[in-house]
């Protein structure tokens, strides 16, 4: 089932006099269940990409399709919602709150009004329930990853937004979280999308997204991704 469809997507940012055109004339198509990697060179506008795909910013020009809805459409309310219910976001260096504990930084979803799973089985999913009490800084940089992934899973919402999620950990963490992810989308039918420059995720990958100078300028599918781990 195709879930998100750009049709000539443009996003230009104003800063005083100054217009950048970051987007320009993007179409991308996305299906359920699907790990597409985003890749391109800094400034590409990958994480501009990123972004209008959770609604965390609007396009200027086109349309934008989640689950056959125009997000362009919405007011803020409905655009709220969208975001507070259908994405999760797992961010590079991780955004949890320092002074909150593993599990509360997970419960803290509660606050949006969404419907979530009980914050120690998430924390389970990742396998970190043991570590429930512990502080940010009392954990490895992977497994604040993982609680964060926690966080992002535990209102199960459709699409799992991930901007460079491996930026700040070594190899082998890099591979305990991206094959967390790529269960996400395995096992859990869940539609995640993620930005690298790390050409080494385009085998992961059940889709690479080349993006270039604000333009996808390819599209590869991978037949037989390889096992993150
Ligand atoms: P990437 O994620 O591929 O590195 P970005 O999407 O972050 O690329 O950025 C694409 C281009 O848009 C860059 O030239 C960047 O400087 C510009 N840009 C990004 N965000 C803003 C913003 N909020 N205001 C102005 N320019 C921006
Ligand atoms: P249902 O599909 O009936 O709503 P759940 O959503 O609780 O039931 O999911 C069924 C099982 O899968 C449960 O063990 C649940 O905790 C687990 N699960 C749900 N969503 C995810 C997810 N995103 N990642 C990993 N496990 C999940």
């Amino acid at each position: 089932n195709l879930l998100i469809k750009f049709e000539n997507v443009g996003k230009i940012y104003q800063t005083g006099q100054i217009t950048y055109e970051a987007l320009k004339n993007v179409n991308l198509e996305v299906y359920e269940g699907e790990l597409v990697v985003l890749l391109g060179p800094s400034g590409a506008g990958k994480s501009t990409l990123l972004n209008l795909l959770g609604g965390l910013d609007g396009a200027s020009s086109g349309n934008i399709f989640f689950a056959g809805e125009n997000i362009a459409e919405f007011d803020d309310k409905r655009l709220g919602q969208f975001r507070a219910k259908d994405v999760g976001i797992i961010f590079q260096f991780y955004n949890l709150v320092p002074t909150l504990t593993a599990i509360e930084n997970v419960d803290i979803i509660r606050e949006l009004g969404v419907e979530i799973m009980d914050p120690l089985k998430a924390l389970e999913l990742v396998g970190l329930a043991d570590r429930k009490d512990n502080f940010p800084a009392q954990l490895s940089g992977g497994q604040q990853q993982r609680i964060s992934i926690a966080r992002a899973i535990v209102k199960r919402p459709r699409l799992l937004l991930c901007d460079e999620p491996t930026g700040a950990l070594d190899t082998g963490t890099s591979r305990e979280v991206l094959k967390l992810l790529q269960d996400q989308s395995r096992v859990h039918k869940k539609t995640v999308v993620m930005v690298t420059h790390n050409n080494l995720f385009a085998d992961i990958a059940d889709k690479v997204v080349y993006v270039k100078n604000g333009t996808v300028v390819d599209v590869v599918h991978n037949d037989n991704p390889k096992d993150a781990f």
